[in-house]
Formats: structure tokens, C-alpha cells, sequence
């Protein structure tokens, strides 16, 4: 069911894309129409700009420096902390751990969190609709501490069923980890009520929000999130990059996960005391031109404003909604009412992988597979589906030229 649409913003998106220099060329002859968004976004050139800037003119390594390029280095990289914490409303700038991912972030809980507080018997809830990132570390986990997984299932719609839940969640629950918005079904799961079930159970709720960031305002204190992972290059910014948000009081009581420079406080052969957080948990140096990125990419994206975005792309995913349920024999896999920025479909006699490679004949570039999500998947039992997933620099345009190049690979299977 495609959800209502607020007032249009009063922003150019014709004009913004422009800045998506990628997007102004042809793949296989025809202009290309990125529908790809939810496994990586593109960047913008204000965001590749400063990359570069920053490579050819503040280079140095952070923290470490008494020299003034080192501290350049280390304000642009630390600017990003205070940026991020703006944007999902952090308390506080060091509950802001700077990771590669959110697959990095997600282990990082789970090595440090988890190994510390799980014990034989504790119980892990996650969701069948769960990334890999957020099932397989907890996999690990529980196999080295004999918690137990447990899985909420998912409704022939795609969404969550929170009553299933309620009847899983026990005093021996610590754990309730659960994508904010899925990337294989494109559901929103109402995750501040999950929490809310958690915290009265005495567990965690930690979030992977990786596909949820990009696409809306997100305040982790409303949702009471005691952890939240999401990654840059989902949302205009550089790949090898991305944020772990935690709760202050569980960071302070977490042991590091990595061990080296810049996370230490003293070290000796005898012993080692470590830095405070955020530090504790990023060991090496880290990638700081991803960061400084990131730092652009969230001042070109606060300058569009995220309830615009949400507004835009709510408005082109009900449209590609309304136009692929048209096309016969397309069925959706998740029919959430609350859906973000991802359509995911099949077809029973077209193999998603080759629906993909005549779309790409097209220049139209979609997802094909299992998305990382195997698990829902097989839920629905299909292998694959084709993933259409859009950001606020798509058109309708791009959502008619994905209809055509569908109807037009209908004809090779009649
Ligand atoms: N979680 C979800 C819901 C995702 O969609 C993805 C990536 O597609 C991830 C986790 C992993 O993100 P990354 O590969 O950036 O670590």
C-alpha cells in the first residue's frame, strides 16, 4: 500500500542532481538510471571537492601531531563527530565512534557488548528480515558465550509481528538488535515501540540503521536507542566509513575491541590502561579523509534538509510502487505500509539475475539477489528478487524507464 504523501518541498531537485556528476552519462549506450542506491548512494561533487582538498592541501595524521597540519588533519576529522551527533541527536559528541561501517559497528557491539555482558542460556532477539551484519556477529557471539538467538518473525506483508515478539522476549533477554528499515523489503519497522518492549525486559535495543539515516531525520534519544550503526557511502558520502552511536554509561563500561595506537592511555609490558570513549574503540589510524567526506556529506545533506529528502523519496517510492504493481505478474516481496526508498520484486518465470542483465542492456541499474538478507528471503520463498532502491536525486523519470525496461524484458520469456 503506498502511504500518503506530505506537502512537496520547496527544494530543486532537478537542480541537485546535477551536482551527481555519475549520474550524467550512458552505460550501454542509453543514460543511465541509478537505482541502486541502497547498496551504496553516489556522491556529490561538493563532497568529492573536498576529498580532494583535503588530500592535496591538509593531509596529515590526526591526534598524534604537535605540528599545525596535524591539527588541521585532526579538527577537520573531528568536525564530522560533532555534525553526526547533530544529526541523530546524540547527547553527548563522544557517544560518536567513528567505524568503517555499519557491519564494523555492529561486530564492535557485539565483541565488545556482547562478549562482555552475554553468558550461557541469555538470550539475543533479532528479526528474520536482518541483514547479515546483523545477524552473523551475533551468530559468533553466541557460540562463544552460549547465549541463544532468538528471531522475530516476519508477516506475509513484511512486517515485523510484534506480537511473536512479545511472546519471545524473556527476563533472559539482554539483547534486542533490529534493522530500523529493511534493505531487502524496504520496511520501516516501528522501532521506538521495539525498544520500548526491550527496555521493559530489562534488554538493549541496538539498531542497524543503515538504510534508515539516509532517508529520514533520526533522533536516537526519541527512539531511546541504546545502540545505533549506520554507514557514509549510503548517504552521499565515502565508502570505509561509519558510525557507531552508544549510550554513554554502556560505552564508559565497555572494554576496547581493537587493540594499538590511539586508543591506549598508558602502556607498559605489565599492563595497559585505555583511553576514554570515544577513543577506546578506534585503534589505528583511522580513514580521515572519510571522514572529512562524511563531514561534507552531512553539511550537503543538512542543507537539503532530511525531512525534504524523506518527503521526496516517499513520494517517488509510492510512485514506482503504483507503477511496477501494474505490470503483470510482478509481485512484490514486502507490502509494508510503512515503506522507505525500496521496492523488491519477482517474477515466476523470470530469474531475477537475468531480469537485472537486460535491464543493465538498458542502462538501468538495479540490485539482483539475495540482498545480504538470506533469511527473508527464504521466508518468502524466492532466491532472489530485483531490487529497486531510490534516492532523492531519482525522478519519475528513472521509475518510468525501470517500467519499460521491465515490460520489455517480459517479451524475451512469453
Ligand atoms: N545493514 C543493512 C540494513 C544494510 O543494508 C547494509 C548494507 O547494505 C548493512 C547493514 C551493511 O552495511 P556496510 O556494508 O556499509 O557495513
Amino acid at each position: 500500500m503506498p502511504q500518503a504523501v506530505k506537502d512537496i518541498p520547496a527544494v530543486d531537485f532537478d537542480k541537485i542532481r546535477k551536482d551527481f556528476s555519475v549520474l550524467n552519462q550512458t552505460v550501454n549506450g542509453q543514460p543511465l538510471v541509478y537505482l541502486d542506491n541502497a547498496a551504496s548512494s553516489q556522491m556529490p561533487k561538493q563532497v568529492a571537492d573536498r576529498m580532494d582538498h583535503y588530500h592535496r592541501h591538509e593531509h596529515a595524521n590526526v591526534h598524534r601531531g604537535i605540528h599545525t597540519l596535524s591539527q588541521k588533519a585532526t579538527d577537520a576529522y573531528e568536525e564530522a563527530r560533532t555534525k553526526v551527533q547533530e544529526l541523530i541527536h546524540a547527547d553527548h559528541e563522544y557517544e560518536v565512534i567513528y567505524t568503517t561501517g555499519t557491519t564494523d559497528s555492529l561486530n564492535l557491539v557485539a565483541n565488545s557488548y556482547g562478549l562482555e555482558n552475554l553468558s550461557k542460556g541469555d538470550e539475543i532477539i533479532l528479526t528474520e528480515m536482518e541483514h547479515h551484519a546483523n545477524i552473523v556477529p551475533w551468530q559468533m557471539i553466541a557460540k562463544k558465550t552460549g547465549a541463544i538467538i532468538k528471531v522475530i518473525p516476519v508477516t506475509d506483508s513484511g512486517e515485523l509481528d510484534l506480537e511473536a515478539y512479545k511472546d519471545l522476549i524473556t527476563s533472559s533477554t539482554k539483547i534486542v538488535s533490529v534493522v530500523h528499515v529493511s534493505n531487502a523489503l524496504g520496511t520501516m519497522n516501528p522501532i521506538k515501540k521495539i525498544g520500548e518492549i526491550a527496555h521493559e525486559n530489562g534488554a538493549v535495543l541496538v539498531v542497524d540503521g543503515a538504510q534508515a539515516v539516509p532517508h529520514q531525520a533520526v533522533d536516537v534519544q526519541d527512539i531511546d536507542a541504546d545502540f545505533y550503526a549506520f554507514s557514509a557511502h549510503k548517504m552521499c558520502g565515502p565508502t570505509g566509513f561509519g558510525i557507531l552511536y552508544g549510550k554513554k554509561k554502556l560505552l564508559d563500561a565497555m572494554p576496547p575491541y581493537r587493540g594499538g595506537g590511539d586508543m591506549i592511555d598508558k602502556v607498559s609490558f605489565e599492563e595497559t590502561t585505555f583511553n576514554v570513549v570515544p577513543f577506546r574503540f578506534e585503534a589505528g589510524t583511522p580513514p580521515i579523509s572519510a571522514a572529512v567526506g562524511f563531514s561534507a556529506a552531512l553539511d550537503y545533506l543538512n542543507d537539503i534538509g532530511m525531512d525534504q529528502i524523506e518527503t521526496r523519496e516517499h513520494e517517488l517510492v509510492n510512485y514506482a510502487v503504483e507503477r511496477v504493481t501494474k505490470i503483470d505478474g510482478l509481485k512484490l516481496v514486502g507490502n509494508s505500509a510503512n515503506r522507505a526508498s525500496v521496492v523488491s520484486f519477482v517474477f515466476d518465470d523470470i530469474h531475477a539475475s537475468d531480469l537485472g542483465m537486460i535491464l543493465d542492456k538498458r542502462g538501468i541499474a538495479v540490485r539482483t539477489g539475495h540482498h545480504c538478507a538470506q533469511p527473508v528471503l527464504r521466508r518468502f520463498g524466492v532466491p532472489a528478487t530485483t531490487r529497486a532502491s531510490l534516492s532523492f536525486y531519482n525522478t519519475k523519470d528513472d521509475i518510468d524507464r525501470l517500467v519499460d525496461g521491465i515490460e520489455y524484458a517480459k517479451t524475451f520469456f512469453e
